[in-house]
């Protein structure tokens, strides 16, 4: 891919993405017959012109996540959890391929170790947030701070213990500084997030916080607009088998809400939503 230029790349991005919603999966390489990608580039300037954008069918999920163009030809390579039945087998060889990964810059910029996951891989609800911090980075495990604790609360507040979720983020390493990972880290990284979802094939998942919904739903929209409903989500380049994929729901950060508890409420509003499809019965609301 390194000879085509960045607008090219995206462009073939999108394409590979729109072919995964009609359910297409495979995908061969025809080498050029006349100059070097001569055809695709045809194609690529019809996809820049949005009325022929809009021409395209209606498309069933009204979002499925993003295919990152840097890896637009990884469904060529069966994965190697693929075909095992035991989602917490499959786990362990993702967390065995992921290593003591050297990926992106986050690996060198002081994480203590990698945050993979944690909880049940068979679980029906899933929580993603952006990335880990202090505490997550000393511990390795995800939501285990204080904003960790009001996760905690709130998963208890939805008829649920920790235990029966799984929780993970974006990126699995600490950003220095706590600041927001950046595009390429969670571009990098969040492969093995879509490889993780598409093992444990939860229900639903809670998208916590801006960046791990921006980045789940490659939408950049403020949470006013993200909140509120149910996107239909299918993870990228890996295959899924019988499974339809996941509604996604986004809410508030519980980092955020330490920090304006008055919002407490309307996250308590996202929750109920995912309890009313989930059939979970409330115990006390955050
Ligand atoms: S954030 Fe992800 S891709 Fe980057 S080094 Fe850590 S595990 Fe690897």
């Amino acid at each position: 891919m390194s000879q085509f230029d960045p607008q090219l790349r995206r462009a073939l991005a999108e394409r590979v993405r729109y072919y995964h919603e009609l359910g297409i999966y495979d995908f061969y390489r025809r080498e050029p017959q006349n100059s070097a990608g001569a055809e695709v580039a045809e194609n690529v300037e019809d996809l820049s012109q949005p009325e022929l954008r809009e021409e395209m069918p209606a498309r069933k999920s009204a979002v499925v996540s993003r295919v990152e163009d840097e890896n637009i030809f990884e469904v060529l390579t069966p994965k190697p959890e693929q075909g095992l039945a035991d989602p917490a087998a499959a786990l362990s060889v993702i967390r065995e391929d992921l290593g003591d990964c050297t990926r992106c810059k986050l690996h060198k910029q002081g994480r203590k170790q990698i945050v993979f996951g944690v909880g049940n891989p068979h679980a029906d609800l899933m929580f993603v947030g952006e990335g880990p911090g202090a505490d997550e980075d000393a511990q390795g495990e995800p939501f285990v701070g204080r904003a960790g604790q009001l996760l905690n609360n709130m998963i208890k507040a939805m008829g649920l213990l920790r235990e029966e979720v799984y929780i993970a983020n974006v990126v699995k390493c600490r950003p220095p500084g706590n600041r927001t990972p950046e595009r390429d880290e969670c571009e990098t990284c969040s492969p093995f997030l879509m490889r993780q979802i598409a093992v444990i094939k939860p229900k639903v998942i809670v998208a916590l916080g801006a960046v791990a919904a921006r980045n789940l739903l490659a939408i950049n929209a403020p949470m006013s607009e993200l909140r509120g409903r149910f996107y239909d989500f299918m993870p990228s380049g890996v295959r899924n088998g019988d499974w339809q994929g996941a509604k996604l729901a986004v809410t508030y950060h519980p980092a955020f809400l330490l920090r304006d508890p008055r919002q407490k409420g309307e996250a308590w509003k996202d929750l109920q939503m995912v309890m009313k499809y989930l059939g979970l019965k409330p115990r006390q609301p955050v």
